[in-house]
């Protein structure tokens, strides 16, 4: 019989109505029992007590109406004696009866009967007798001793202590019963305890077993969902009741669907692999090889309608499984030949089971008969385009045969398109290889041609080179003979040349020296007399001609070191210095420098040291007063820039780099640090150009001409080193110095010494010539035409110019320009403003550079100071460029070396002419 949920749960309720029922009847017959008990006890103790007054009632009664016939001797009385004397002896007995279990009881009765008797036999008797006798007297005596009062007292007292007895027996009985009573309530609790305990123990059972099959199966579709649908996990049947039938049904369920997911994944897995194949052949392989493995096949055979073949409707093997050494199966059958020949004709699948003697299948230790064979057609559009055949040594499974049967159905259609495809593309093939030779018939008809053309281009070439060859010869013969005469005439020119450059070179020499000793002997009076005028030495000056004079002073001196800067950098350029390499001793170069320096910086309360390290050579060699001139200017900037602070100088050994290192290994840096007011990135390169400062600012705060540095850097240079500055702006500046140990001086120093700069300079007596004089000879009368459109500027201009006794003119715009220029062929100078309206100075450079084909200097002014602004000016045709707004020295300073150029070239082209 089947267990099912509903047995259990009602066979748990009546195992406990069951219980209950048994509790029920237990408890009514200890009841019952009870109640019997108590009955009898209490009937028991009815009866005694009556029995018992009833005796007691005898005594009495006996004793009452003895002594009252005593008494009174009437016999009257003594008729309830008589009757007790009767009736007690059957009360006692009965008594007794029911005392027979209690031996006290039962031994106090017995005195009561002895006491009793003795009470009638010798008290109550004998006395009756002597009343009735008349016997007074023996009644007297009797009383006297009264023998039979003690008897009686005796036995009232009997009769309470059976009394108390009584009451004693009850009360224990009593507690026995109650005793009875309470042992039942507590069997009552134990036993409904049992029963709770044994009702959950069955109700947890039978809902244990109702829950473990539901678990299994929710743990079972848990574990499903949580595997991403593996459909492998199975639920136990762990019971027999519909629960267990739930697990199988759900088993069923999911082996269902496992099925038919191995179907699917199988079909697309077989359906995928064959994707994309295009021959037949490996089609047929994938196919049947994929099939078999998974219907577990030993053998398989796969046929293909033959298109090709002569006999109609013949299918020739594509593929077979487990090959055996002999060739496995027919190569080909026609339509209705044999059973698979029967399958295409049908176009129904064939399964054969259970077969005999079909030894085919080749293993390694010998031949297998397949068990079951299993001919499946493929069809397309309702035709056999195919036949799969394949065999077990096992059974096929329901699920194998349907597995083949949905595979083939998909499968003729794609049969049919690789046969498709494979038409195409021998198609394509044939016309491809087709196009191949026709394009090689082209190529071939190409390269014919060309060679011919070739050919005919080489027959026209040697014809050509052959008139070439003629004319080139006779053209080399008119060539050597002109060569010959240019080379001549080369030679004359470069004669001539180098004659006007000696030439040129010597009147630049003389015009130096002239310049340089002209000035410098008006300079001579003017400096001394205007010291001696600033000393008032007559005291008839007033503070501002003392002024005045300090100031022409101070300007001499600035002028007469203008000239010697100039000088030396000429010098330099041509070539003419010259260099005496000594031993310097550097040891004395601190305390002969902070001799020389130290009040400059007292003046400005600039702190001033020089040090000397330890590893510094003691002997160094170089040209010791150029090496004093580049220090002293260096130190004189350093000074002059650096308002507080200090400024220091470092003399140390320099470990050479490589470049310095093909001079000599011994090098010596000095370095001139200052905390002034710096210089910025943009200008540090600029500043060791000639005319070069590091802003207009300079100039018109601190003067200077902006030649020392220059000077510095041609002179470290001729003595084979260095100089450079790093510098931030407004924290100060560090020129670097690096001089070589040079004993035997440089190589290319040794040049001739021709200078007549140095001997001119050196040997002729300053001429008795004032300043003005001196500019005279470059300033005066020479025509300079101001080009600009501000009324201002040109008022200036014209005001400090003619100062300078320069003639003057101004036009407002290009084209006045123009016009003045052409009519004016003497003007010497132009200073042209670039920003003007109608014709701007760019243009009007061009014009006066491109068409008017004039070599007049001209000097462009910018209120613009772009970097590219000079480029420009120059490119346009400007000789040289000042960025407004400009120092007045820094203007005549180009004008000075424009028209002293000029004026050069002048005498030059004179001198040649
Ligand atoms: P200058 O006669 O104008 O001093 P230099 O050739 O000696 O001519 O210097 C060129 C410019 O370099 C100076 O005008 C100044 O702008 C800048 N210069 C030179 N030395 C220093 C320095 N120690 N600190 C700041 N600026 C300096």
């Amino acid at each position: 019989m089947k267990n099912s949920i509903r047995l259990k749960i009602t066979a748990g309720y009546v195992l406990l109505i069951a219980c209950l029922l048994i509790a029920v009847m237990f408890l009514m017959n200890q009841i019952s029992t009870l109640q019997t008990a108590r009955n009898a006890l209490l009937t028991q103790e009815t009866k005694v007590q009556n029995l018992t007054s009833n005796l007691e009632k005898s005594v009495l009664n006996m004793n009452r109406s003895q002594r009252g016939y005593i008494i009174t001797g009437d016999k009257d009385y003594l008729e309830p004696y008589n009757e007790a004397v009767k009736t007690w002896e059957d009360d006692l007995t009965q008594l007794k009866k029911n005392f027979s279990t209690q031996s006290i009881q039962k031994e106090r009765l017995d005195a009561i009967d002895r006491h009793l008797q003795s009470w009638i036999k010798e008290a109550a008797e004998p006395t009756i007798r002597l009343k009735t006798e008349g016997d007074e007297k023996g009644i007297q005596n009797f009383y006297t001793q009264d023998q039979g009062q003690s008897e009686i007292e005796i036995i009232t007292q009997t009769f309470t202590e059976l009394q108390d007895g009584e009451a004693n027996y009850l009360k224990d009985e009593m507690k026995k019963l109650d005793n009875r009573n309470t042992n039942i309530i507590w069997f009552l609790i134990i036993f409904l305890f049992s029963c709770s305990i044994i009702a959950t123990l069955v109700s947890s059972f039978i809902s244990r077993s109702i829950i473990k099959t539901i678990k299994y199966t929710t743990n079972a579709i848990k574990h499903i969902s949580r595997n991403e649908g593996s459909l492998k996990t199975r639920i136990p049947k762990l019971t027999k009741d519909e629960l267990g039938e739930l697990a199988v049904a759900t088993n069923e369920l999911l082996d269902e669907i496992d099925h038919r997911e191995w179907l699917q994944s199988n079909t697309s897995k077989i359906v995928l692999d064959y994707q994309g194949i295009s021959s037949i052949r490996q089609l047929s392989n994938v196919f049947l090889t994929n099939i078999a493995k998974i219907t577990q096949s030993s053998y398989g055979a796969f046929y293909v309608l033959d298109e090709q073949s002569s006999a109609k409707m013949a299918y020739t093997k594509q593929s077979v499984f487990a090959n055996t050494a002999s060739d496995l199966g027919r190569d080909s059958f026609l339509l209705g030949e044999g059973v698979i020949g029967q399958c295409a004709l049908d176009r129904k699948p064939i399964h054969l089971k259970d077969m005999q003697d079909f030894r085919m299948l080749s293993t390694g230790l010998g031949e297998l008969t397949p068990r079951e064979i299993y001919i499946v057609p493929i069809l397309f559009e309702n035709q056999t385009i195919a036949i799969l055949e394949l065999g077990t040594i096992q059974r096929f499974s329901e699920l194998q045969i349907q597995l083949m049967e949905q595979l083939t159905e998909q499968f003729g259609s794609s049969i049919n398109s690789v046969l498709r495809r494979m038409e195409i593309v021998q198609l394509l093939n044939e016309s491809r290889a087709m196009t191949e030779e026709l394009q090689a018939q082209s190529e071939q008809l190409q390269a014919q041609s060309e060679q011919l053309q070739t050919q005919s281009d080489e027959l026209q070439k040697q014809t050509t080179q052959l008139k070439k060859v003629n004319t080139e010869l006779e053209l080399r013969t008119v060539d050597a003979e002109e060569k010959t005469l240019e080379l001549e005439a080369a030679k004359e020119s470069l004669e001539k040349s180098t004659a006007e450059l000696m030439q040129s070179s010597k009147y630049k020499s003389e015009f130096l020296a002239n310049m340089s000793h002209e000035l410098r002997t008006p300079l001579n009076s003017i400096l001394i007399l205007s010291e001696m005028m600033s000393e008032n030495p007559n005291a008839n000056l007033t503070d501002e001609d003392i002024e005045y004079a300090s100031i022409i002073h101070q300007s001499g001196k600035d002028l007469l070191d203008l000239i010697s800067d100039i000088l030396d950098l000429s010098k330099i350029e041509a070539g003419k210095v010259d260099l005496i390499f000594e031993d310097v001793h550097l040891q004395t170069f601190p305390s002969q420098l902070e001799a020389n320096f130290s009040h400059f910086g007292n003046e400005n309360n600039v702190a001033f040291h020089v040090k000397l390290d330890d590893d510094v050579p003691d002997t160094f060699f170089t040209d010791a007063m150029r090496l004093q001139q580049i220090l002293k200017n260096l130190l004189s900037n350093a000074f002059k820039f650096t308002k507080e602070g200090e400024v220091n100088v470092q003399i140390k050994k320099l470990h050479p780099n490589h470049e310095q290192e093909q001079l000599t290994d011994d090098w010596v840096q000095f370095d001139i640090k200052d905390t002034g007011i710096g210089i910025s990135e943009d200008k540090q390169q600029h500043i060791f150009e000639s005319f070069r400062q590091a802003d207009g600012a300079t100039v018109r705060k601190y003067g200077g001409t902006g030649l020392g540095l220059a000077i510095c850097r041609e002179f470290s240079t001729l003595l084979g080193g260095t100089i450079d500055v790093t510098s931030t702006e407004g924290e100060g500046s560090t020129f670097t110095l690096a001089l070589p140990n040079l004993p035997n001086g440089l190589k290319s120093n040794d040049t001739e010494k021709t200078s007549a700069v140095e001997e001119v300079s050196e040997t002729v007596p300053p001429a008795e010539i004032t300043e003005e004089a001196a500019e005279a000879s470059l300033f005066v009368d020479k025509h300079i035409l101001i080009v600009d459109d501000d009324q201002r500027n040109i008022y200036s201009l014209e005001k400090v110019l003619h100062q300078h006794q320069f003639q003057i003119a101004y036009v407002e715009n290009g084209f006045e320009c123009i016009d003045y220029l052409t009519d004016h062929p003497e003007v010497d100078i132009v200073l042209m403003d670039i920003m003007m309206p109608e014709l701007d100075g760019f243009d009007t450079m061009r014009i006066i550079r491109n068409s008017l084909e004039l070599e007049v200097p001209i000097i462009a002014l910018t209120a613009k100071a772009m970097k590219s602004d000079r480029e420009k000016c120059i490119a346009a045709g400007a000789s040289d460029y000042l960025s407004k707004p400009f120092d007045i020295n820094q203007l005549l300073s180009v004008l000075r070396v424009w028209l002293s150029q000029k004026e050069e070239n002048h005498s030059w082209k004179n001198s040649s002419n």
